[in-house]
């Protein structure tokens, strides 16, 4: 028997085994079984069917800034862009 997998550090909501997510590697800090949360960054309330402003913003950016931010934070291990 394998241990759970913490698949959301809010909740500590667990699974089985690996499902071919991101979580397989590292939990979610949120999951849409969580309870409504307040976000860090603009302290709005926040939940997986309502999201605050700050992800609002993320949907209308290029994907190349938001791999930017996403590097920016240091979570995911993104290659750097070649520069000119
Ligand atoms: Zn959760
Ligand atoms: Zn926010």
């Amino acid at each position: 028997m394998s241990k759970p997998i913490l698949a959301c550090t809010s909740c500590g909501a667990t699974k089985p085994e690996p499902d071919g997510t991101p979580t397989d590697l590292f939990p979610s800090a949120h999951c849409g079984d969580c309870p409504p949360w307040t976000c860090t960054d603009c302290g709005e309330a926040c939940s997986a069917s309502s999201l605050c402003s700050c992800w609002t913003r993320l949907d209308t950016l290029p994907l190349a800034d938001i791999k930017a931010i996403i590097a920016g934070d240091g979570t995911f291990d993104v290659k750097p862009v070649t520069k000119p």
